[in-house]
């Protein structure tokens, strides 16, 4: 088995006190358990703090982080994040970031708004990407060319609504304050915000780092730079660097560019504690609904504590431990209770928040009244003061502890980024970064505390619930007015600023319009473009990368995939199951069956029984569906429905006990659990309706394109939502009817299915898993075959439709999906690259920079035949579809050079460079394995990737476009009144309806 040995030999020829490239170097520490040395270090001169986690490790990752608490609720902070990333002084470019998406390699690149931090991280395979990327991010925050137009642009701005005609009202626009007003149209967001807001009256925590619209446009350009120059500066730096590039050589790179910044004296960045209450408080607030969706079951109630957290590791895991305890799992008591009661219809996002320097938990229910909070807060108080009393059962902390350890040993996808939090989480608040990095340590520390005091848990649970008076109780209710009161303010608010305008005033404020436009459609000179470092294709590695593998064929035929990659004793199996002998009438129930499968009974278990020993044996189990078409054969569709676990070393077997025991049958019999899954199951899929606006507009709009598009959107779209909705009403009288359509989904899928597995863990456990497989098969009597009754699937008709989606959504989500050519035709690697192009070049210039939306790029899924543009949180659904309906133009006549094609040709090749963790590259090696991806093939596609050339993009575009555009389906997902704005004197209008027809209660 592949080893990840220890950073040993490549560190270290550093001791602590010396000085190396300007660095002191402060403190050397191993960390065996993360396979690495970490070295910590401070740049003598600026003072900027460095820790290097140096591990055997190609995939580098550098992060700059700056403590920036809000003083308000501007987004200063969010809108500064988006703004360094506009151009520096060396890279004297728009959009730096977006021209290094272009063509880096880049494994992770971004930047995130903490409520107390503000982090640039970068990630690279390739170490001359990787020095590039450093470069280009160090120069942005220490050098940003920040003006006037950056804040107009990025945070918000007044214009009139038509340009030059000065009657038209005021509008406001700019990339921050929408994506802000997206966000507070969300429940779950909405009810974060507010429990923070009111848990730290007197804390930065109190208040939005992001924004609030309402506040968005009264930052002020002086506020502006005033908070980058207080909290940019080194000193106010910390720099988290992991990989295998050694540590002088970062060292000097660091130093060269540290070296330019002024020396400043460190403003003072650190956040004072909430004072605590000496009792709770509630509060209630309001959100926007449509008017028809009718107001019982819309309430959502949380009740939110302060945590006393930090500088107590100990105590911080401890509420970890707590919080699974109570909440972890479906028989956890708290959970259990508040599901059982049914006085609410979910539980709102519940559990323990960590991470800041206090933290908070969460515990409340969505779907529910108003008048049922006294009832939550009897409950939830019954339940705790029960444990408190009788005490926590040994086992329900056994689990506690063996589900934290996954979080740690765990090898994820952007394990460097975890790593990353991970260390920051203390060192934000000057406590030692290493703190949670040791985390085998703090896990004794907490055991043996326990261990000599038993009562260790109840106390906790007494002092930081029961008996914490920092609680605050949040009640949410629908308002069907709310979003017209909240426009009509804004509208009455900027006709107040008109009529107080001059009309000169207004003259410059269209002129300054005017002038911020141009800024925006100049394209980047030459001269700026060729300031940024890049790769050239000869930098690429001349092959893909390669998923180390192999096949064994077990009894009946059955494929079993066995990846050799490092898993640091976590097991990873996946079962997939051929849906292609499924009955058509049964096919909309696949992902209801599949979002129930760990949710029940195994066989005679009750589902309290099951969950506990999902629990206790594995790190997780959850079926989900797969839908693909063959790599080499259009013809050929691929869907599955997939069973996945992972698992320890000690607990694997039993795991995959339990999985055959959910497999033979699942426990139908316990009425209540599935009412209360089922209704749980709908208010998920609602909540995801707006934060997923663009995907469930482009699921609708692709829906009559292919059969891959269609069951996308029966499974994932709008008629999935529909039928969840359906059946939790159905569910509420007899569930017999429901009952039968799962037994008929289970038994359609275990007999004479066809069957695949993938399996990554230990080797001491591949021959268990092979010899389970083989009675698993024959115990379900699974065959290997194409089924013979395999039936084709209907797709609708319809091309060309032109459809709304009303929901209450502040913004809109606009779709456009066109049929395109299979990934066997010649052409599909030539779209890829225009795709490419499109997203980074036209869609973003027209739709984010000119029309104002948080999102706008193109996709194309070659398995599914579709090629699609979409546009995220969009404020100009009408202005997005005109762009669309130009994109035609922009590919007869885009100027595109060798070079632009070189760097989306490198983008599009990213894909197959990804560094190779265990979980990811066990469902990546079965999806290869039953797709007919060959590693021949991936060489050949990569080869005739790299042959694009500007002349071939464009006639293969074109192609695509004459003959997809004139078919192509739009779908808007807005609100009422947006969308019938956008169809005043259209051409197509738009064909609304609602997402939800409105039903009687
Ligand atoms: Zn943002």
């Amino acid at each position: 088995m592949s080893t990840f040995p220890s950073a040993g030999p490549i560190l270290l020829d550093l001791r602590p006190g010396q000085t190396v490239f300007g660095f002191d170097i402060l403190r050397i520490s191993p960390l065996p358990e993360l396979r690495c040395i970490a070295c910590e270090a401070r740049h003598r001169r600026t003072g900027a703090r460095l820790l290097h986690l140096v591990a055997d490790d190609a995939e580098n990752l550098f992060a700059i982080s700056f403590r920036t608490p809000p003083p308000d609720d501007t987004g200063v902070a969010h809108i500064l994040e988006h703004s360094v990333l506009g151009g520096s002084r060396r890279f004297p470019v728009k959009d730096p970031f977006v021209e290094m998406l272009k063509s880096s390699m880049a494994t992770f690149i971004n930047a995130f708004t903490y409520p107390d931090r503000t982090i640039y991280p970068v990630a690279s395979n390739v170490r001359k990407d990787y020095f590039n990327l450093v470069g280009v991010y160090l120069d942005a925050v220490f050098h940003p060319s920040i003006r006037p137009e950056t804040l107009k642009q990025e945070g918000s701005h007044l214009e009139l609504a038509e340009r030059g005609n000065p009657k038209s009202p005021l509008i406001l626009r700019g990339v921050v304050y929408n994506e802000m007003k997206g966000v507070y149209s969300d429940l779950d967001n909405i009810l974060n915000r507010e429990s923070s807001r009111l848990l730290f009256p007197a804390s930065p925590y109190g208040l939005d780092s992001g924004g609030d619209p309402e506040v968005i446009p009264t930052l002020t350009y002086e506020a502006f730079t005033g908070f980058y120059r207080r909290f940019y500066s080194p000193a106010n730096a910390r720099i988290v660097l992991y990989g295998d590039i050694p540590t002088r050589e970062q060292l000097e790179f660091l130093d060269a560019h540290l070296r330019e910044c002024e020396t400043v004296e460190q403003a003072d960045s650190s956040i004072g504690m909430q004072p605590r209450w000496t009792a709770p408080r509630e509060a209630e607030i309001l959100y926007p609904v449509t008017s028809d969706e009718g107001l019982t079951r819309k309430t959502a109630i949380t009740m939110s504590w302060l945590i006393g957290a930090l500088p107590d590791p100990i105590l911080e895991l401890g509420v970890a431990v707590l919080d699974i305890v109570l909440l972890g799992h479906a028989a956890a008591p708290l959970r259990k209770a508040l599901v059982e009661s049914r006085l609410g219809e979910d539980l709102t996002g519940s559990g323990y928040s960590t991470g800041s320097l206090e933290g908070t938990f969460h515990v409340g229910l969505k779907g529910t009244d108003p008048e049922r909070k006294d009832d939550l807060h009897a409950l939830v108080f019954r339940i705790l003061e029960g444990l408190a009393t009788t005490g926590i059962p040994e086992e329900e902390i056994e689990i506690a502890f063996n589900q934290l350890q996954y979080s740690h040993r765990e090898i994820q996808s952007m394990y460097p980024l975890h790593l990353m939090d991970a260390a920051l989480s203390a060192w934000n608040f000057d406590h030692d970064p290493l703190t949670y990095l040791r985390f085998e340590g703090l896990m004794d520390g907490l055991y043996k505390r326990y261990q000599a005091c038993p009562s260790f848990f109840t106390e906790l649970l007494r002092t930081q619930l029961i008996d914490n008076p920092h609680r605050v109780t949040v009640t949410c209710r629908p308002d069907p007015e709310l979003q017209e009161r909240q426009d009509r303010r804004l509208q009455e608010r900027l006709e107040q600023m008109k009529k107080s305008f001059a009309p000169e005033e207004l003259d410059r404020l269209d002129a300054e319009a005017v002038a911020l436009e141009e800024l925006q459609s100049a394209p980047n000179s030459p001269e700026a473009l060729a300031t940024l470092p890049r790769l050239h294709i000869t930098d690429l590695s001349a092959e893909p990368k390669v998923i180390p593998c192999s096949v064994v064929h077990l009894s009946r035929q059955v494929p079993l995939v066995q990846c050799d990659v490092f898993a640091n004793g976590v097991n990873y199996l996946i079962l997939a199951f051929d849906l292609s002998g499924m009955p058509p009438e049964l096919l909309e129930y696949v992902p209801v069956f599949s979002s129930l499968f760990s949710k029940l009974g195994a066989g005679a278990e009750s589902y309290v029984q099951t969950a506990r020993r999902m629990a206790k044996k594995t790190g997780g189990l959850r079926a989900s569906t797969f839908l693909s078409t063959d790599a080499q054969d259009a013809g050929q569709l691929l869907n599955y429905l997939t069973v996945s676990i992972k698992a320890l070393d000690s607990t694997y077997v039993e795991a995959l006990g339990l999985v055959r025991d959910l497999l033979l049958g699942l426990n139908l019999n316990e009425a209540d659990r599935l009412r209360d899954v089922t209704v749980q199951r709908k208010v998920q899929l609602q909540s995801n309706l707006i934060p997923e606006g663009h995907r469930f507009a482009a699921l609708h709009a692709a829906r009559t394109l292919s059969s891959a598009a269609y069951l996308g959107d029966l499974w994932g779209g709008i008629p999935q939502l529909r039928l969840a909705d359906r059946l939790a009403r159905e569910v509420r009288g007899d569930v017999g009817p429901f009952c039968t359509k799962l037994e008929a989904v289970h038994k359609s899928l275990v007999r004479g299915s066809r069957m695949a597995a993938c399996f990554t863990g230990s080797d001491a456990l591949r021959e268990p898993t092979t010899q389970w497989m083989d009675s698993l098969i024959r115990e379900l009597g699974l065959g290997s075959g194409r089924p013979a009754t395999s039936s084709p699937i209907a797709v609708p008709p319809g091309r060309a439709l032109a459809e709304g989606l009303v929901a209450a959504a502040d913004v809109g989500y606009c779709a456009l999906c066109m049929p395109a050519p299979h990934a066997s035709h010649p052409d599909a690697p030539l779209l890829s690259v225009f795709c490419q192009l499109l997203t980074f070049d036209y869609l973003w210039q027209e739709v984010r920079v000119k029309e104002g939306a948080y999102g706008g790029f193109a996709s194309y899924d070659a398995l599914a035949q579709v090629f699609e543009f979409l546009s995220y949180r969009d404020p100009a659904i009408r202005g997005t579809l005109n762009v669309y309906a130009n994109v035609i133009d922009y590919a007869r006549t885009g100027k595109w050079t060798e070079d632009d094609v070189e760097r989306a040709v490198m983008a599009c090749a990213k894909a197959d460079e990804k560094p190779i963790r265990p979980g990811a590259a066990t469902a990546t090696a079965l999806w290869r394995q039953l797709g007919h991806v060959t590693e021949e093939l991936r060489r050949q596609r990569r080869a005739d990737l790299l042959r694009a050339r500007p002349e071939t993009v464009r006639a293969a575009a074109v192609r695509l476009l004459e003959e997809g555009l004139p078919q192509g389906n739009t779908c808007v997902l807005g609100n009422q009144a947006k969308l019938e704005e956008a169809n005043r004197g259209a051409v197509r209008p738009l064909a609304l309806e609602n997402v939800f027809p409105s039903t009687p209660d």
